[in-house]
Parts: C-alpha cells; sequence; structure tokens
C-alpha cells in the first residue's frame, strides 16, 4: 500500500557511533519509509549532555550519508527545542495532569521502579523537583494496549507497570519519553520504527500523546541484535562502530540479519545497489518470522 502521508524517523543519541544494532535500525526504518513513499527524518536525541558526547553527531550522520540512507528534510536536534518541551509541559500543567516529585532516589529504589504516587497531592514547588505526569490509578483505565507490527499486541497496566513517570528531571533535563513524543509530533512522524528495548516505552508514549492531544502512531519495533554473550549491542557495552568502508558488507549483513535473505550475488555490490535491492524486496513479514523463532 502506497501512502505519501507516511513519515518515518531515526533518531539517534550521540553517545556513541553508530554500531551494527543501531544500523540494524536505521536501516530498517529508512526501507519502511522508502517503500512506502514516504518522508524519512533524523533527529539527534541530544538531550542528555551527562551521557553524549557532540563529537559522535558528525559520525553519525557519515555513517547514515556512507550506507545511502539519505533523510529528506533539515536534522533536528534536541538540545535545541527545550523552549517547545515547556511549552508542552505548561499545557499539561494548567490541565493538572502533572505535579513535582521530591522523592529520594533512595526512596524510589525502594519502590521498585513503579512510583507509588507519594507526592501526588502535596503541593511541591515546581522548581528543582523531578515533574512527573499523572498516571490513572483505576485498574481498567491505565491499561494502554497497542498493535505492533513485528511484535504484535503489546499492553500495559500503567499504574501497576510504571506509575506515574518523570517527564521532567531534577537537573531540569526533560525526559526521553516526553522530548520525543513532543518531537514526533512537530515533525509530523506517524510510523515508529525502532529496536525493541523500547516496545516497553511504547504505552507510555500513546498515554502521552493522549494527554497532549496528539494523534496515536503506528510502532514497529525490531528485535535487538545481541553479541556472542547474548547482551545487547550497545555504545556503552563498547560495540564496534560500523565501518564506513565497509558499508556494502554492512549492508548486506544488516539485510540477512532482518532476514530479508540478501542473495550472494549483491554481496559486495555498490551501496545504491543493494538499497535498491532492498526496497524491491523488502518484506516485514520475515521479520515478524525471526521473531517467531527467535521465541520458540
Ligand atoms: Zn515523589
Amino acid at each position: 500500500m502506497l501512502s505519501s502521508s507516511y513519515v518515518g524517523r531515526f533518531a539517534p543519541s550521540p553517545s556513541g557511533p553508530l554500531h551494527f544494532g543501531s544500523l540494524v535500525c536505521a536501516l530498517t526504518s529508512f526501507l519502511d519509509a522508502r517503500v512506502h513513499n514516504g518522508t524519512w527524518l533524523v533527529r539527534i536525541e541530544d538531550i542528555d549532555p551527562p551521557r553524549e558526547d557532540p563529537k559522535h553527531i558528525k559520525t553519525i550522520l557519515n555513517q547514515l550519508e556512507r550506507h545511502g540512507l539519505h533523510w529528506d528534510k533539515n536534522v533536528i536536534y534536541q538540545s535545541e527545542r527545550q523552549t517547545q518541551y515547556q511549552l508542552a509541559l505548561d499545557g499539561l500543567s494548567t490541565r493538572k495532569l502533572i505535579f513535582a516529585c521530591e522523592c529520594s532516589r533512595a526512596r524510589l529504589r525502594q519502590s521498585g521502579g513503579v512510583y507509588d504516587g507519594r507526592c501526588r497531592e502535596r503541593q511541591i514547588s515546581f522548581s528543582d523537583s523531578a515533574i512527573r505526569l499523572k498516571v490513572p490509578q483505576t485498574y481498567l483505565y491505565d491499561r494502554v494496549k497497542i498493535f505492533d507490527r513485528i511484535f504484535g499486541e503489546y499492553c500495559q497496566h500503567l499504574a501497576s507497570d510504571t506509575g506515574d513517570f518523570v517527564l521532567k528531571r531534577r537537573d531540569g533535563l526533560f525526559s526521553y519519553q516526553f522530548a520525543s513524543v513532543v518531537d514526533d509530533q512537530f515533525q509530523g512522524v506517524t510510523h515508529i520504527v525502532r529496536g525493541g528495548d523500547l516496545l516497553e516505552s511504547a504505552p507510555r508514549q500513546v498515554y502521552l500523546q493522549n494527554c497532549l492531544g496528539y494523534k496515536n502512531l503506528d510502532y514497529a519495533h525490531i528485535p535487538l541484535v545481541k553479541n556472542k554473550h547474548g547482551q545487547k549491542l550497545s555504545k556503552q557495552n563498547q560495540s564496534k562502530p560500523a565501518q564506513v568502508n565497509r558499508a556494502s558488507s554492512n549492508l548486506w549483513a544488516a539485510l540477512a540479519w532482518l532476514n530479508q535473505k540478501p542473495p550472494q550475488s549483491i554481496y559486495g555490490a555498490p551501496v545504491t545497489d543493494i538499497l535498491s535491492w532492498a526496497k524491491s524486496n523488502w518484506r516485514l513479514q520475515h521479520i515478524r518470522e525471526k521473531v517467531k523463532q527467535m521465541g520458540s
């Protein structure tokens, strides 16, 4: 089905260069947008400076280009969008959907990561406090269900799975959940294709979209690439950067990993040829099959 209203995006954080796992995500999101005749955007999620280094931004963009993953429109940077996040937060404040929380880290740890609502009715000043979104405490109304195009139906009861969650941290930084929802709306994103570690974030983001009066999006989460020790590839465990001088074989390997069954005959072909084969032969269904195999 062709739909020119499709807008997809890839949203890396500059905590390191792209590794094979993040290349798989970028490629999947790119191809899904292109086979739908859609727009594909890049957004740099640089809102957590302690965990990032701006030098990686240039590297990541260069890695994308050298792998033929050319984006549409200008790259946007979350570090430049603080005013917009604050406006969205103010809107929620006017509607009394958020509250300030001054619980200590130790106290939060004791409650096992699910917030117990302690500060909800306390009148704490918003400055220098964490800001949380109220989640309905009624079991029936806190249920958020998404239909993921790869993983299928996925449901959370927010009250028991996350509790009231953080939109702005005590140190003044906006949370990933909040900034990405505001930006997806701002960029007109319709389809999210990203790593499977973010599947558990999707219900919170859907709930946030509802609170902010935004449209819900279409989701596809990609199974995680793991190393031989069964760990997720990440910048934290020093996974190797995807080498730009191996772009062609990286793409072939990524397609093979995605169960797209690229033929040996295109191994080593120019990047544009690999991508054009991939566009003509792209089947999300093959990733679903891989997920089933992994689960059995
Ligand atoms: Zn609290």
